[in-house]
């Protein structure tokens, strides 16, 4: 029950309307007696200085980000956690003296859901499907973790290739190149971990993957899909169908969820939660 000593956390982006945040956030806060309540914040564009001064001087704990202001919020902080800084997205603000300290959690969520799946990043061949955002963040984690072979496949290829170069900057000694989306039959290898980072096959439109060919899916023997909606995307069917494992996005957003809980109320949050939100979410 909400009352004088609750604290707020909520989410700010554009829009917001759609999120599972709050789920996460407001449930993992009951189960764990933290009096703590989320909100979502539908911040107009050209609103979002306003916003994290406004949200400072209504003492709010913490804040998630999403898009379109992960980048865009960087110059309103009054520190950034170098993870953050070197991924250049944040998602994450954390109450410190005078303003708010940038993290980012999707992508250590990405990779605690991945190690929860069983999915190893080290000495693999990895392609990355899209070069946005996320799928830059995506080479940066995986050139981290010592993939083997990073390949970036995209319609843009220009785009591919400036995370390419980004990345090498980072990680010197990494084998990472791009594609253009249309040259995946020039790959070399036949055994590769796939992640999907664009946001083809999301929600109205569940019957389109960023590629169709079920001769590309014979090459994959794991699909990540960071997209959650639907459960099952096209992309992972065409996996499953030539005999490869497949999973969602979902889990990452459990993940990144979570870290950031923590991180604003400094308590762990028991597995036996997680694995309960983690059903809802499903839900
Ligand atoms: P973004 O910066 O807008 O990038 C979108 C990517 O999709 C680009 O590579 C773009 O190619 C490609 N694309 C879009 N339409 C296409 C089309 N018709 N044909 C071919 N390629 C197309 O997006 P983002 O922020 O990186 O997010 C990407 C996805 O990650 C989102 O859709 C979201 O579902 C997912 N995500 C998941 C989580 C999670 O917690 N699971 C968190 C964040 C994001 P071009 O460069 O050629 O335009």
């Amino acid at each position: 029950m909400i009352n004088g000593k609750t604290r707020t956390c909520g989410l700010i982006g554009c829009p917001v309307e759609h999120t599972k945040s709050p789920l996460i956030h407001n449930t993992v806060a009951q189960r764990m007696g933290v009096d703590l309540a989320y909100v979502p914040f539908h911040v107009k564009e050209g609103d979002l200085e306003a916003a994290i001064k406004g949200a400072k001087a209504l003492n709010l704990l913490g804040l998630n980000v999403t898009v379109p202001y992960k980048s865009d919020v960087i110059p309103f902080l009054k520190e950034i956690d170098p993870l953050a800084a070197q991924i250049g997205a944040v998602n994450t603000l954390v109450a410190v003296d005078g303003g708010y300290k940038g993290f980012n959690t999707d992508m250590p969520g990405l990779y605690r859901a991945m190690m929860e799946d069983g999915v190893t990043i080290e000495g693999e061949q990895i392609l990355i499907l899209g070069a946005g955002g996320v799928a830059r963040a995506v080479a940066l984690l995986v050139a981290s973790k010592r993939a083997k072979e990073i390949t970036i496949l995209n319609r843009t290829v220009e785009k591919a290739q400036a995370i390419c170069s980004e990345v090498k900057g980072f990680y010197p000694e990494v084998e990472i190149k791009a594609l253009a989306l249309g040259e995946y039959a020039s790959l070399s290898a036949n055994s590769y971990l796939a992640i999907q980072a664009t946001n083809i096959g999301m929600h109205p439109n569940i019957d389109e993957a960023v590629i169709e060919d079920a001769s590309f899916y014979e090459k994959v023997h794991t699909g990540y899909d960071l997209v959650f909606n639907p459960a099952q995307t096209k992309f992972m069917k065409l996996v499953k169908a030539a005999g490869g494992r497949a999973f969602n996005g979902l889990k990452m957003l459990l993940y990144q969820g979570i870290i950031a809980y923590e991180y604003w109320t400094e308590k762990q949050v028991p597995a036996e939660v997680i694995e309960e939100v983690s059903g809802l979410l499903e839900e």
